[in-house]
């Protein structure tokens, strides 16, 4: 029987934080990461740090914007400036 170590580094833990937000991690890697994250406290720190952007970035998504915010005069002109100057580049 083949024991699975819990000492993942925390490149890989980190990684499997992200993952385990989208993916069903394997029972084993569940464990192991779970094991890694009881011993090391830089990681479980990442993790609530990953959860609060998460939540953030979805509460931000689903914010509804006010119609009649516009952007300023001169962020407009800039913007303008840079998208004419874009398709001169790649007319066609
Ligand atoms: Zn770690």
């Amino acid at each position: 029987m083949r024991i699975p170590s819990p000492l993942f580094n925390c490149q890989q833990a980190t990684l499997l934080i992200e993952r385990r937000a989208d993916e069903v991690l394997p029972s084993t890697t569940r464990f192991q990461l779970w094991a890694h994250l009881r011993l090391c406290p830089y990681c479980r720190r990442y993790e609530e740090q990953s959860a609060l952007i998460d939540r953030q970035a979805r509460a931000a998504a689903q914010a509804r914007v006010l119609s009649d915010v516009q952007l300023p005069a001169p962020a407009r002109a800039r913007i303008q400036r840079a998208l004419e100057a874009s398709s001169g580049n790649s007319a066609l």
